[in-house]
């Protein structure tokens, strides 16, 4: 089994079983967030939630959630914003786009509403292995997880059989799923152990023969990546940007989820990234249209269209 097929029928899942937001592909790192990124992400809901699903049902810039701009007076976007005066404007635009921010009469900035720190719990990392007769890094990346436990908990899932001998080389806290995607069947072989997120880490940068190179990164620090990663997660999901324009491509279902990707001429699902034009099945056509907003829309406790705020299609527009 490929890893994006797994991936895909994994979160569905997940939305189908779990009360939390899933999303997909996200930095997992603190000083270098590109230097591992996490498959797939649970964000549990804490008891914001409902405060935050009702400010916007995109993603708000950390920049903007971190500023001096309150729900108070009226602010310059430069002075409040910690970035550049391009970049600070640019954030405060988007802030204002997604209603987290509003304009002014006096032609700055303030926050429509508080932001609700607390809206996240707990947020599982899970890092997919179909098969694991090919581990590649895999033991490489969980010891980073482990080390910079930047999130709760870290689980691998796999569809492989899983053997005494694998677990023993899977670091200790690191949970075992093992997930049959096309009957939707996890069991968990391990449970995961609670990682210390609330206190510093240390984060594996890069590993050569002689030499670990490390970074601490203090609690404070994990704090505030871990809203990002949720804020993230919260405005991004699972589903992905686009679908194959191709007249084989349809939209596949799981446990009651839709949007993965399909194709009908391979019976399987696709990584859109990966097809195209170069394929011998490919049939020049309008990718199917479909909604995502409303596809995920009461699948978890993320919310389309908060009330009194009109919602932006950007379904229909990520589909073309
Ligand atoms: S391009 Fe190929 S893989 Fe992609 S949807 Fe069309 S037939 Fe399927």
């Amino acid at each position: 089994m490929r890893e994006y097929p797994f991936e895909m029928a994994l979160c569905a899942h997940l939305e189908a079983r779990e009360e939390a937001v899933v999303a997909r592909q996200l930095g997992g790192g603190v000083r270098a967030p590109a230097n591992r990124v996490l498959d797939v992400l649970c964000v549990e809901p804490g008891p914001g939630m409902d405060d935050r699903a009702a400010l916007t049902a995109e993603t708000i810039p950390h920049a903007a959630v971190e500023s001096d701009v309150g729900v108070g007076r009226s602010r310059d976007p430069v002075t409040a914003i910690d970035a550049p005066p391009e970049r600070a404007r640019s954030v405060a635009e988007r802030a204002v786009e997604v209603g987290f921010f509003e304009r002014t009469v006096e032609g700055g900035v303030r926050r429509a509403a508080r932001y609700p720190d607390d809206w996240f719990d707990r947020i599982v990392g899970v890092e997919n292995k179909p098969d694991l007769g090919t581990p590649g890094d895999l033991r490489l990346q969980l010891r980073k997880d482990v080390s910079l436990a930047l999130v709760d908990e870290v689980v691998l899932a796999t569809e492989s059989y899983v053997t005494g001998a694998h677990l023993n080389r899977i670091p200790e806290p690191v949970g075992v799923w093992r997930f049959d995607p096309e009957s939707g069947e996890r069991e968990v072989v391990r449970a995961a152990e609670p990682l210390p997120s609330d206190q510093a880490g240390v984060e594996l940068l890069g590993e050569q023969p002689l030499r670990t190179d490390v970074a601490v990164v203090s609690a404070e620090a994990k704090a505030r990546q871990r809203r990002r990663m949720a804020e993230r997660a919260y405005g991004k999901g699972w589903r992905p940007d686009a679908l194959p324009a191709c007249g084989e491509a349809e939209v596949e279902e799981r446990e009651g989820s839709e949007g993965l990707p399909y194709c009908a001429w391979k019976d399987r699902v696709v990584d859109p990234a990966n097809c195209g034009p170069s394929c011998p099945g490919h049939d020049p056509a309008d990718p199917p249209k479909v909604d995502v907003a409303e596809l995920r829309d009461g699948r978890t406790p993320w919310v389309a269209e908060p009330e009194g705020k009109a919602r932006r299609q950007s379904g229909l527009d990520r589909f073309g």
